[in-house]
């Protein structure tokens, strides 16, 4: 497992253009090695803010990240594919100019000729063609481009990935054949996921693990089968019994039982109660301490009991 833990990461800050400010509180989560690990709640619960500390994209603002390294004692380097590909591929370049950048960067090959091999190489790993790699990102469909910001994240030749909706974008037949391209290459590759979505059932296909966020702290974390036969969360419970029905793939949100608090006032005591059926007084006021259950599930619930 690669664990990530951020036991003080009380201050974490996310600057966005209009200075949206977003907080993630006691953070841990272990990712197994060649495994997924998927971080699931609403908007502005915190799981992009999360994957891109992991990434380093963040830096965490008065708090600390501590990351174990994996079983070969090395920490893994992470490599991040995004939501919206035609944002993160620089549309005046050629595909191929694209994916060879890190393999220059890194040095991963030496020669010219060498590092287009390694690109049209990549190239047909994701499903596309030598030919693709002469053309620009706005020839090619939503589903195609993701398949290059997926060849040029693995150019790098990252074990780990940490995906922030990579398929939330695209319609739900090009969804699919994405998802199961990046599973092949987890097998393939022995790629280790972090993946991030909003979509339950995208996040059933995808993980081994599943870790619902919310307002910034895990409420609950474990195996994905055990978590959809007995969500033991309030909130984890909600989350599935509202998986929509019509998708709207552009809205980052599940429509769920009254408005979710700004992260930035946290209710006191357990931050889910305002929405909470079950909340008694002592949820108010006392924050719930995450407990792991017998069978290995950890949960952030006053009333939640072990059986
Ligand atoms: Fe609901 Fe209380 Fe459990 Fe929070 S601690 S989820 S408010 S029952
Ligand atoms: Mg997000």
């Amino acid at each position: 497992t690669f664990d990530v833990s951020a036991p003080w990461l009380n201050r974490v800050v996310e600057r966005k253009p209009r200075q949206y400010l977003q907080a993630v509180n006691d953070i841990s989560f272990e990712v197994p090695l060649g495994g997924c690990l998927s971080l699931v709640g609403e908007s502005g619960c915190g799981k992009s803010t999360v994957a891109r500390l992991v990434t380093g994209l963040y830096r965490a603002n008065g708090g600390e990240m501590r990351f174990a390294p994996g079983e070969d004692g090395k920490p893994l380097a992470a490599q991040m594919i995004f939501q919206d590909p035609y944002a993160s591929l620089n549309p005046r370049w050629r595909v191929k100019n694209i994916i060879a950048e890190p393999i220059r960067e890194l040095k991963l090959r030496n020669t010219a000729a060498e590092i287009e091999e390694r690109v049209v190489e990549l190239l047909k790993t994701v499903g596309l063609s030598a030919s693709d790699g002469d053309k620009f990102p706005h020839e090619f469909s939503g589903g195609q481009r993701q398949r290059i910001s997926i060849a040029r994240a693995l150019a790098g030749e990252p074990r780990f990935l940490v995906c922030d909706e990579p398929t939330s974008a695209l319609d739900v037949s090009v969804q699919a054949q994405v998802l199961n391209l990046m599973r092949k290459l987890q097998d393939e590759f022995g790629l280790t996921y972090l993946f991030i979505s909003h979509d339950m059932s995208v996040v059933r296909h995808m993980s081994d693990r599943i870790a619902v966020m919310y307002l910034g702290r895990i409420v609950e974390e474990g195996e994905t089968e055990a978590l959809f036969a007995k969500p033991r969360h309030p909130y984890t419970q909600l989350l599935l019994e509202t998986i929509p029905n019509v998708k709207d793939p552009h809205r980052d949100r599940v429509v769920a039982g009254g408005e979710v608090p700004s992260p930035l006032k946290p209710p006191s005591g357990c931050p889910f109660h305002p929405r909470c059926a079950m909340a008694t007084a002592r949820c108010s006021s006392e924050l719930p301490a995450v407990r792991t259950l017998a069978g290995g599930t950890r949960v952030a619930c006053h009333l939640v009991t072990d059986e």
